[in-house]
Parts: C-alpha cells; sequence; structure tokens
C-alpha cells in the first residue's frame, strides 16, 4: 500500500466551496481535493451580489446594477449601487479551480477524518488512507448536527432560453417577479437573468417543505413564460437546471474537530430565510486565502452572526406556521427598506441598527408571535 499523500489543505468535497477556495488560494500551499467526482463544466448557475472588483469579476456571464421586484400590483426597480447582481455559470469557475493549483486530485469517496491534533487523515470507506493533511476543509452535504425546527426547501427549475430575434432586455434582470400562483404553503415566484437580448435564464422557484415532479415544474414555468408574454413556439430550451436547496433553521457544526472546518453548504453557509448561499462561501474562501497567505490557519469566520440566525429561524417559523403571507412579507420588506440593506442582511453583514430597521418594517405582531413560538421550542 503507498503511503497517502501529503499536503497542508485536504479539501474533502471539490463542489462549490472548495472550488473557490482553489480559486482563491495563491501559490505555495500543497493541496488535495479529495471528491468522487472531478467537477468541470456546467452543472449550475450561480446569481449573487456582492461588491464589483473581485477576483471572480473575469467569470461572470453578466451583471446588473439595478433589479426588478414584481407583484401583481407594482413593479419596483431596485438600485443596487455600489453593490451590483451576478450571474457565475459553474464551468468557468470549476476550470479556474482546475487551473490555479497543482492540487493532487483523489477521485474517491471520503469517508472518515482522523484528527489527532496535529495531523488529519482522511479515510476512504474501506479503510484506506487517502490523504494526509496538516488541515480539512470538509463541504460534504451532511444534515444539520442539530435537526431544523422548521425545514422548508428552495427547490427551483430554470430553463435556458434561445431566440432567433431579440425578445431579452440585458439590461434588465427580474430578482423575483410573485405573479406566479402561490403554494397553499409558502411562496413561489418567477425570475429572468437575462445575458443578452436572445439568451436568458428563466426560472421557476419555490420556498416551501416539499418539491414539485417534473411535470409541475414544467407547466409552472410554461406559466410564467405565458406571465412575461414569451411565445415558447420561437424559443429553444438550451438547458435544463434543477436545485433543491435547504433552508432550515438547524445548526450545523463548522468545527467538528481542531483542524477540520466545514465550508458550503455543510458549513452553514446556506441562509436559512433563502437559500442563497454563494456570497458567504466566496467571503470565507477569501478569508481561508488571505489567512493562509499571511502563515495562519485556514478558519473563516462564521457565515452569518447568531442574531440573523435567529432572525431567520423567526421569520422561518413565521412563514410556515402561516403567520405572515408570504409575497406580503417580501413585499414589505422592499418597500420599506434601501434594496442594499435588504440584500447586506440577506449577506450576513447588516449591523445591529440595521436589523432593527429591518425588524421594524416587518408585520409586529405576527413576527412577534413566530419568536415567542421560536423561544418556547428552544426551552423545550
Ligand atoms: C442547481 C443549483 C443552483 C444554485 N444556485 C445558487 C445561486 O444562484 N445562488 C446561491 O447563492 N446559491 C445557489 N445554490 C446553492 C449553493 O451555492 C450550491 O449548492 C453550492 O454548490 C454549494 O457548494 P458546496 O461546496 O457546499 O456543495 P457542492 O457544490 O454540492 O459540493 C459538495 C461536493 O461534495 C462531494 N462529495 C459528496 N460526497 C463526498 C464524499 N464522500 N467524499 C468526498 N466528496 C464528496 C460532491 O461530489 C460535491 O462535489 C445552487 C445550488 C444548486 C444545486
Amino acid at each position: 500500500m503507498t503511503d497517502p499523500a501529503e499536503v497542508d489543505i485536504a479539501l474533502v468535497g471539490g463542489g462549490g466551496a472548495a472550488s473557490l477556495v482553489l480559486a482563491a488560494l495563491g501559490p505555495g500551499p500543497r493541496v488535495a481535493v479529495v471528491d468522487p467526482v472531478h467537477k468541470r463544466g456546467q452543472d449550475r448557475t450561480w446569481a449573487f451580489w456582492g461588491s464589483p472588483g473581485t477576483f471572480l469579476d473575469p467569470l461572470l456571464s453578466a451583471s446588473w446594477d439595478a433589479v426588478d421586484v414584481v407583484t401583481a400590483s407594482s413593479r419596483r426597480t431596485l438600485d443596487l449601487q455600489p453593490l451590483r447582481y451576478a450571474m457565475l455559470r459553474s464551468a468557468p469557475l470549476y476550470e479556474l479551480a482546475n487551473k490555479n493549483t497543482a492540487a493532487v486530485r483523489v477521485t474517491a469517496p471520503a469517508h472518515t477524518l482522523r484528527d489527532d491534533g496535529d495531523h488529519v487523515l482522511v479515510g476512504a470507506p474501506d479503510g484506506t488512507p487517502l490523504v494526509r493533511a496538516s488541515w480539512v476543509l470538509d463541504s460534504r452535504p451532511r444534515p444539520p448536527a442539530r435537526p431544523g425546527r422548521t425545514n422548508w426547501l428552495q427547490h427551483f427549475r430554470g430553463w435556458w432560453l434561445e431566440s432567433d430575434k431579440p425578445v431579452f432586455e440585458p439590461g434588465r434582470a427580474v430578482l423575483m417577479d410573485f405573479r406566479t400562483p402561490q403554494p397553499a404553503r409558502g411562496v413561489s415566484f418567477g425570475y429572468v437573468l437575462p445575458v443578452s437580448d436572445r439568451f436568458a435564464l428563466v426560472e421557476y422557484t419555490e420556498f416551501s417543505p416539499a418539491v414539485l415532479t417534473g411535470d409541475e415544474y414544467d407547466t409552472a414555468l410554461r406559466g410564467y413564460a405565458a406571465i412575461l408574454g414569451l411565445d415558447l413556439t420561437s424559443l429553444r430550451v438550451r438547458e435544463v437546471e434543477d436545485g433543491v436547496i435547504p433552508m432550515t433553521d438547524g445548526v450545523f457544526e463548522a468545527r467538528p474537530s481542531p483542524r477540520v472546518v466545514r465550508i458550503g453548504t455543510a458549513g452553514g453557509a446556506t441562509r436559512p430565510s433563502t437559500g442563497f448561499t454563494f456570497t458567504a462561501m466566496a467571503r470565507q474562501a477569501a478569508q481561508i486565502a488571505r489567512e493562509v497567505a499571511a502563515g495562519r490557519p485556514p478558519v473563516p469566520d462564521a457565515p452569518y452572526p447568531p442574531r440573523h440566525r435567529w432572525m431567520d429561524a423567526v421569520q422561518l417559523r413565521a412563514l410556515d406556521r402561516g403567520l405572515v403571507d408570504g409575497v406580503g412579507f417580501f413585499e414589505r420588506l422592499f418597500d420599506r427598506n434601501p434594496a442594499t440593506r435588504v440584500l447586506r442582511f440577506l449577506d450576513g453583514t447588516t449591523s445591529w441598527a440595521e436589523d432593527l430597521a429591518l425588524m421594524s418594517s416587518s408585520p409586529l405582531l405576527p413576527m412577534t408571535r413566530a419568536a415567542a413560538g421560536d423561544a418556547w421550542a428552544r426551552i423545550h
């Protein structure tokens, strides 16, 4: 049996979070990636907001300084500056991750992480040692350590639509369009992310407890295309993108042992109230790269402050128990706050004062009932 590779950092799980770390790391550290799948090509599209001027800028397919939020009775255009909403297809990120380091690739599933306090031995399911590392960044999917009290899903299907004639407005992205029929329990919306006047991602999304069937997503997308006035007979569906992202107030363990750090969705980077994950993963990757460059351990700050996780738990509970109307809730949030405040809240970077302003814009009585319910559940 050959000795396992010796590295400074083993990325266990080589998907979105690990690719961002690989892309951000400078030369120097010896890195291994352990994943049964060597990620390449297009398997997802990330939409996220942030400030321009990062290493991701050259990889973006499109970005927008303003986005629309649409309801049956209104269309608000949210000015995002100095932030911007951006679209990154997975292929260029995986490519950059593959190019940027001379990482050892171990194309096998990892099973055990034996941490002796100085090193971590990554083992295969049959016990074969795969890699010995000073640090492990583990992004393998896993359930939360403490199960959620409210467990919803952000689930969706998107069509990449192509036309021979100009039908989309490239300068105009739709963040959330609530004119879709609303589910009995949950919130639904469509959105449109145009890359050019002939090519756009049109998606149907639900925040709700359970996924739909393939036919139900197709029906919902056809309905949304009709709302947009798109003639599907003159459009081609070039790609289909399905996804399910957890929205849970369960607690993810970020540091299961001294030299193992969880990143990505497994490390709690998915925002419970929306399913958005990318910005927190990118922020953590940039911090890990800075720490490593400074000769410090590759340990990022928590993806979100505890008070935001509490606010999300309350919001999820209020939506789940039917204490607030989903569309009304989001409408009110965007109506009563500057867009940048809402977006920075969703990224976990707002101050206490901004959080108080956000809370005071939510319907007081139902949210107080949800907060009381949350407090009761915590002590029982
Ligand atoms: C289709 C889709 C679209 C999304 N769009 C957005 C978006 O627009 N904006 C946003 O903010 N978020 C989005 N997300 C959510 C989130 O950003 C992504 O899920 C992101 O890829 C999460 O990164 P991750 O590294 O945590 O997980 P993943 O990217 O899923 O990576 C986990 C990796 O672990 C590997 N693995 C599994 N088992 C083992 C094992 N035993 N050993 C080793 N490796 C293992 C898997 O092969 C995989 O490569 C989307 C998710 C999906 C599915």
